[in-house]
């Protein structure tokens, strides 16, 4: 069984302004670090509204909806822009997020990556944010949870930026173990440690400005790992931004495209152990674009390499 990519061309069609960070050429990038490697592409179905509703009111799914432009774009919050091709990417990315966790249980492959944008990790039930609409991560859990019946799913987060919209989607959901790492300081300023979830299902791991990869790995080893195989989640998703890399412009971690291989070889190696060797991994943020690149194929080398 090889891995799976999701990816969809309607991905290309969500035009944001230029000089926006998150832009068509990341998924090019993305592309190009897969390469070299071998999987199995499948073509993202186009996600459906019961999905979707599972984390998000009906009344900011409706905005959305009528907020898609005909022409030119418009501009959903102070980051966020929808242009004409915008609700079918980010159907498209919702759409890839689920098929890939139906198709992992269904045992039709190991491991999954999602190539998707806009992503998704900021959007929060009631809101859009920091480039985001939809939770596809979130959305992905609630499906695997409510839709698959399972009872116990794990998100690891490791894009630079706290996973807000994934916290408040799940904050009283107590089937998914959500652990996310980030810069402290940096917008949009919440995942302190005491941030726990209605629960104690959500884990914010907090990293200092300029850290590096060792500062991370320690974090995780101490940390992220023991809750993880604590929990022994049945399917492991991944939010997979790569805005940690030392050469990001919008942050100020030093990952290097190692940390990000040694990364995604432990976390696989933890779904060996507990989750069936189940990992659905989503594309968040990544802004320089040989990073990544390099990153990206790392990640996804790794969820290959370790099968
Ligand atoms: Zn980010």
């Amino acid at each position: 069984m090889s891995v799976l990519v999701f990816s969809h061309p309607d991905g290309l069609l969500h035009d944001t302004p230029k000089g926006h960070p998150e832009r068509v050429e990341r998924l090019h990038a993305v592309e190009q670090g897969l390469s070299g490697l071998a999987f199995t592409r499948r073509e993202c179905p186009l996600g459906n509204w019961d999905d979707v509703l599972r984390a998000h009111d009906p009344d900011y799914v409706a905005k959305v909806r009528d907020a898609a432009p005909e022409t030119d774009r418009v501009q959903m919050d102070a980051d966020t822009w929808m242009s004409p091709g915008t609700l079918n990417a980010a159907l498209r990315a919702v759409g890839g997020a689920c098929a890939a966790v139906d198709a992992v249980l269904a045992g039709e492959a190991r491991r999954a990556f999602v190539a998707t944008r806009p992503p998704g990790h900021h959007a929060e039930r009631n809101k859009s944010m920091g480039f985001c609409l939809f939770g596809n991560v979130a959305i992905a859990a609630l499906r695997a949870l409510d839709h698959h019946g399972l009872k116990r799913v794990a998100i690891v987060d490791f894009d630079v930026h706290h996973g807000n919209g994934t916290q408040d989607i799940l904050w009283e959901e107590p089937r998914c173990l959500f652990v996310t790492s980030q810069q402290m300081p940096l917008w949009p300023g919440t995942g302190e440690t005491n941030q726990k979830g209605a629960h104690g299902q959500i884990i914010n791991i907090p990293l200092r400005p300029n850290s590096d990869g060792a500062a991370m790995r320690a974090a995780y080893q101490q940390q992220v790992f023991p809750a993880l195989r604590a929990y022994s989640p049945q399917l492991l998703l991944i939010s997979a931004g790569f805005d940690a890399h030392e050469r990001d412009p919008l942050a100020e971690l030093a990952w290097t495209t190692a940390d990000y291989r040694w990364l995604t070889e432990e976390l696989v190696q933890i779904a060996d152990e507990t989750a069936g060797g189940r990992v659905v991994s989503v594309l968040e943020g990544g802004y320089d674009l040989q990073a990544l690149t390099e990153a990206v194929a790392a990640h996804v080398g790794a969820m290959t390499k370790v099968e």
